[in-house]
């Protein structure tokens, strides 16, 4: 298909909405891509080749899709808003390789998909402009899901990808930074201005590269302990570790406890939760949890 053809053109994507009388939903996070050279670059920073399989999110009238069925194996696409559906069959009646499903993404049987879909063994990678509303509890649903999958290139509110992909010691870094890290290799590959878009979102966008890890970075005894103990460890950002760790499980440790864990440990209390690194968390929690495990 020629380039001039393509969805992800301003003239061409009003012509399909004014096509079908459609109207954006806010609430649905609906901002469409309107240049194709954007979309490229995601696909060329997912390593999309015939040999992989792709999975997206929301495809809304198909300037992603398209591209994914250009340069991907096999296309599954999960588009909540059944106003889309007809849309996109006829947008997307090219491209055989391309199974739609109306469904919310946070409601997928993914393996479901997998037996339906992906039974050449092919990689599976996911990509998508992501809905802005919804980022963060789709990401770590699919990344808590432990999905065969290699790798999640999305669209995102930039300052979210900058959160997700910090380092520690700076001021994006934390929760979601620890969470993102546990599983995955972040990089920001691009910032992208509002006017790819239409209609243009209030906040400035990012592409976010996630390389899903083997085996995680760590050694983390009980991983629901150790993302409670980091969370709390960033519940107060300006109040030191000591202070938020022993309001946090005030229940199961005393402040004595907790102390003791920090000589035990090597780690000061009196620093604050964005100084510390992955390993550092882990071995906190491992050793509390040992802790409260031995002497309930
Ligand atoms: N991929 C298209 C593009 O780049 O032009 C549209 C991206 S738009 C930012 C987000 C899309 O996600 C919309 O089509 C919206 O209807 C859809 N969406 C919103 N919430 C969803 C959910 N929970 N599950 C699946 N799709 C969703």
């Amino acid at each position: 298909m020629s380039e001039q053809k393509a969805i992800a053109t301003p003239k061409r994507t009003r012509e399909i909405l004014k096509k079908y009388g459609f109207s954006f939903k806010k609430s649905l996070g609906q901002n469409f891509l309107i240049d194709i050279n954007i979309l490229k670059n995601i696909i060329h920073n997912a390593g999309i080749t015939k040999e992989i399989n792709a999975i997206e999110i929301g495809p809304g009238i198909g300037a992603l899709t398209e591209q994914l069925a250009i340069a991907a194996n096999k296309v599954v696409a999960f588009e909540i808003d059944g106003r889309l559906v007809p849309i996109l069959e006829d947008t997307l009646q090219a491209y055989d390789n391309v199974k739609l499903i109306n469904q919310d993404i946070l409601k997928a049987d993914f393996e479901e998909v997998w037996d339906r879909y992906f039974q050449d063994d092919k990689p599976v990678k996911v990509v998508a402009n992501l809905p802005y509303y919804i980022t963060t509890p789709i990401l770590m649903q699919l990344l808590m899901a432990n999905l065969p999958i290699s790798s999640i290139t999305v669209m995102i509110q930039k300052e979210v990808a900058e959160r997700m992909a910090a380092a520690e010691n700076t001021k994006e870094y934390g929760s979601l930074s620890i969470a993102i890290q546990y599983y995955t290799e972040a990089k920001v590959k691009m910032v992208v201005p509002k006017t790819v878009f239409m209609p243009q979102p209030r906040v400035d966008s990012a592409v976010l590269h996630l390389e899903k890890r083997t085996t995680p970075p760590v050694d983390v005894e009980d991983e629901k302990f150790f993302f409670q103990l980091v969370q709390a460890s960033f519940q107060q950002r300006r109040k030191t570790l000591r202070n938020n760790l022993s309001r946090h499980f005030k229940d199961i440790l005393s402040k004595d406890q907790i102390e003791e864990g920090f000589d035990r440990v090597g780690i000061d209390g009196t620093r604050r939760g964005e100084s510390l690194n992955i390993q550092e968390f882990a071995t906190l929690a491992n050793y509390y949890e040992q802790y409260v495990k031995e002497t309930s």
